[in-house]
């Protein structure tokens, strides 16, 4: 090979890694791999859609590091020390967690940018690694939604707040609905029931008896009297 040829072929793989950056791996088909780690937790965000705007995904990186180990540290010490988050356009709901690893549709957040707890909700759901028939999945909403209540970076900037009571609601519509149910049990019955329940759904302890165990009252009673009486003071 000529001198020329060598320098040409040179120039050519380094403008390729300038291009590509040297700590962000893109294949042919788009895709973009970062390994980040600090403090002892380490976070792998792929994003598989070469449109998915740059703040956003930093964004989600330092809510990840800002949120997660307060959430393992109040909830689960034992919880997983890698996470990995998907951008993948084949994802058509919002977002979902399983096994560690989150995915996110790119075009809810290209709706809702600033909808970033999205990511204080699905991590969560790692924090809490309940085992199969743990107990019913409003239990398992309405915990990541009082979390992401409670740590959310910006709740208000993404719209998001719990939903005000009103009579067509139950216990069981999960989420916004049955995290501020539990605020109010808080409240009004037993401190520290969130942290009770999140722990006897991941041990398997979990069953109805633990409402009225805790609180002197079923979860249907407790209900009449949110209903009733729904302020959160
Ligand atoms: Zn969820």
């Amino acid at each position: 090979m000529s001198t020329v040829a060598t320098v040409v072929l040179l120039l050519i793989a380094y403008t390729s890694i300038a291009q590509n950056g040297w700590n962000n791996v893109n294949s042919k088909d788009n895709v973009s791999k970062d390994t980040i780690s600090e403090k002892g937790y380490t976070l792998v965000f792929i994003n598989k859609d070469s449109t998915f705007d740059k703040s956003v995904q930093q964004n989600m990186i330092n809510t990840f590091f800002t949120i997660y180990p307060k959430e393992v540290k109040e909830y689960n010490c034992n919880s997983l020390k890698k996470v990995i988050i998907i951008i993948d356009p084949d994802y058509k709901d919002v977002a979902a967690t399983a096994d560690g690893i989150v995915r996110v549709n790119p075009q809810w957040m290209h709706k809702h940018p600033g909808d970033i707890d999205v990511v204080t909700h699905e991590v969560m759901h790692i924090v809490q690694s309940y085992p199969d028939n743990a107990g019913p999945g409003w239990i398992t909403e309405g915990i990541a939604d009082y979390v992401r209540n409670e740590f959310g970076v910006d709740n208000a900037g993404g719209g998001w707040k719990l939903t005000d009571y009103n009579i067509h609601q139950s216990y069981r519509d999960a989420y916004r609905v049955t995290a501020r149910f539990f605020i109010w049990i808080e409240k009004n019955y037993k401190k520290n029931l969130v942290k009770k329940l999140d722990k006897a759904m991941r041990t398997n302890e979990y069953n109805e008896g633990f409402w009225e165990k805790e609180t002197g009252q079923t979860v249907d009673q407790l209900w009449k009297a949110y209903a009733a009486n729904p302020v959160l003071r």
